[in-house]
This record gives C-alpha cells, structure tokens and sequence, in this order.
C-alpha cells in the first residue's frame, strides 16, 4: 500500500520510518520542496489547497492522512470523495475551533476550563467579569505551540489583549492553577479495534512541549481519559491516533485541546512502547491489527528545540536515542529529540538529568 500524508514535517517523517517494515510506501505533499519529511519518502510539492496536487497525490495512493492540522478542511472534503482519508474530516474541522472544541467537550460530559466566545472588546470586558482574572485569551483558529494567546492578569491587560489578537474570533479562558499536565494517545482502527497508551505527564517552555515522561501511573485518571477519548472516537466514528491535552487539577481531569493525529507528546513510544503511536496509526489506517501499546520500561522524551546537540554529543550518553529530524536549525523550531527507556523511575530521572546537559545552559531548566 502506498500512504499519502499531507504535509512532510517530523510528524511525516516519523510515519514514514515506522511504515517500511509494514511494507508501506510514502508519498507527501507539501509547499516546501526540502520538508524533512521528504527526505524519506515520495513529494508533491504544492499548496495544500492546490486541487491539481491534491488530485496527483489521491491519483497516487491507496490511503491518505495529514499529520498537521491547518489543512484547509474543504479541501480536504473534496479529497476524501476520492480516497479513503484518515482521521475523519469532521474531528479536524473541530480541532481547528477552539470553541467548537470545547462545546464538544462539554457536550460529552468531558470536563474543559470556563471558558466564553469573545468577538469584540466589549465581549472581553463580558469575559472577564463573567470568569474573573487570570484568564487566557486565545485566537479560535490557527492557534499553536502557544502562539495566538495572551495572558491576562489584570484588567489593565484588556486593552492590551484585544490590541494584539482583536479583529479574529476569540475564545477567553480562565486559567487553570493545574499541577501538571498530561495527554492521552489512543488508537482506533478502522475495523473498530482500540488501544490506548498510558497517561505522559508534559512540561512546556514558553508554550512549547519541552519534556514528556511516562507513565503518569493515576489508575483512576487513566480510566477517566480513557472513557473521555471513547466518546471522542464514537463521535466522530474515528480512524487513527487521537490525542487530547489534559490540565490536572484537584485529581480531575480537565480537556485543554485535541490533536486528531500523531503527537509530540507520544513520540517516546519510538522506543518506549512495543508499538509505537506512529505505527499504530498507519496499522489503524490501513485496517490492519493494532499492535500492543505495553511499555517497556520508564520513558522520557526530550525536545531540542531551535537548537540540536551533535549527534556525537548526544551519542556518547548509554541509552540515549537520537532523533535529529535533518532540519535547518532556527529559533522556536523542533529540530529534533532524545529518549531514554530506563528501569525504574530513578534511573529514568537520572538519565533525563544527564540529557538536559545537551542543551544550551540557559534553556536547561524542565519546568513549565
Ligand atoms: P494551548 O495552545 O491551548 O495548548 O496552550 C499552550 C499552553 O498554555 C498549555 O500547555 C498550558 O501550559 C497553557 N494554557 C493554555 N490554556 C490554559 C488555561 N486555560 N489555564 C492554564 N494554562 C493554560
């Protein structure tokens, strides 16, 4: 079977190098002609909303999938008249809206922040009276990695809040005071087999993943963010690896956001797991068996990000496996990452402690 995935970033390349085993073939499209992804695989270079290049990949493959999610959702409606497409067009058009996001969740008795559409400064005004200070303002669409949000903890940062995101759909979130955040990575395949990986507890710098470790062992929050990702597959009668982002607060889980593909967070399973999320997802894709998503030790899972140790560096460290996603390095962009698969708990901490010397001194700090 030849794979087609719309976009050619890690997540891409990463799909692809757990592919070859299965005998699966690639082939990407995407804007960039040097996409990392493209090292590994067959490219299209075109727009994601090029009709001509989408029909010259759907000509092409037997399967398609994106693994980003700012595709243009009508372009990927046309595409998928033509080929089976995975995960469904409807879970991404809902990830892509924070607020539609959210009145999901809350539909399906999944737990989010308080939260209020904001359209017009006197919205936020509304906002934050109704929900209080700190809170977050958050663009609805095309928001990442942090980007499109401001933190406010006064109202003297209205103003300012609606001057720098003011003019597109808003969303004002209160903030959270959480403990720790976690995601939950779940499979579904399209003969309606599941499996779910336990619990990763993330930290993040300047709203980028910087640290991932599992397990989160919480038996009871397992449960819970495993019922929460069921009803998410029911809904959307889903195909693939879905993930969503959790706050954990008072011993409860509450939904941040929802990825409807492969995750950063989940990478760790390269190695941490017998099957990795990358594999599973294609083996879900393809209607093949899912594979077991046991682990096989303690796990940890660094991000470089804007900034790649040598591999000769991070090599020289037992147990470290080395990611280096063939990127030009530049500031905010994940270049690649690292991972230890260790016995216990202590040896895994101790591993990370030695990981984090790989990066620059001022960046060394896993706090979020
Ligand atoms: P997001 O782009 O929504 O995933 O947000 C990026 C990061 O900002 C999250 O991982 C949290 O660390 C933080 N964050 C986002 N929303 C909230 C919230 N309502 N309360 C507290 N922290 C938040």
């Amino acid at each position: 079977m030849r794979i087609g995935i719309i976009g050619a970033g890690q997540l891409g390349r990463m799909l692809a190098l757990a592919g070859y085993p299965l005998g699966l073939r690639f082939t990407f499209l995407d804007p960039s002609a040097d996409a990392c992804g493209t090292q590994v695989g067959d490219s299209i270079v075109g727009a994601y909303d090029d009709p001509q290049q989408l029909q010259a990949l759907a000509n092409c493959v037997d399967v398609i999938s994106f693994e980003f999610e700012n595709v243009p959702v009508d372009t990927l409606t046309n595409i998928a008249k033509r080929k089976p497409l995975f995960p469904p067009v409807n879970a991404l058009a809902t990830s892509q809206d924070r607020l539609l996001e959210k009145n999901l969740f809350r539909t399906l008795g999944i737990a989010t922040p308080e939260f209020k559409a904001v359209d017009s400064l006197t919205d936020l005004h509304a906002a934050v009276s109704s929900l209080g200070l700190p809170g977050i303002l958050k663009t609805r669409r095309l928001g990442y990695d942090g980007r499109g949000q401001y933190r406010l903890r006064t109202v003297k940062d209205i103003e300012a809040a609606w001057q720098a995101l003011g003019g597109v759909p808003l969303i004002y979130e209160a903030f959270v005071p959480f403990t720790r955040e976690v995601s939950m990575i779940g499979v579904r395949s399209s003969k309606g087999e599941t499996a779910f990986y336990p619990l990763t507890e993330n930290t993040h710098q300047n709203g980028v993943l910087h640290l991932s470790s599992a397990p989160f062992k919480n038996t009871t929050l397992q449960t819970q963010a495993e019922r929460y990702l069921k009803k998410l597959f029911k809904q959307f009668n889903y195909v693939g690896v879905l993930t969503v982002e959790f706050f954990v607060l008072g011993g409860q889980l509450i939904a941040n956001e929802m990825a409807p593909r492969v995750h950063n967070s989940g990478h760790w399973t390269i190695e941490g797991s017998e099957t990795s999320q990358f594999e599973n997802h294609l083996r879900a894709i393809c209607g093949l068996p899912l594979g077991s998503t046991a682990l096989r030790g303690h796990v940890a899972m660094l991000n470089f990000v804007g900034h790649i140790p040598t591999s000769n560096a991070a090599l020289q460290q037992n147990g470290v496996h080395f990611h280096d996603y063939g990127k030009q390095a530049r500031a905010g962009r994940k270049l690649g990452h690292a991972t230890v698969v260790a016995g216990t708990p202590k040896a895994r901490d101790l591993a990370v402690k030695k990981m984090l010397k790989l990066l620059p001194k001022t960046k060394s700090k896993a706090t979020s």
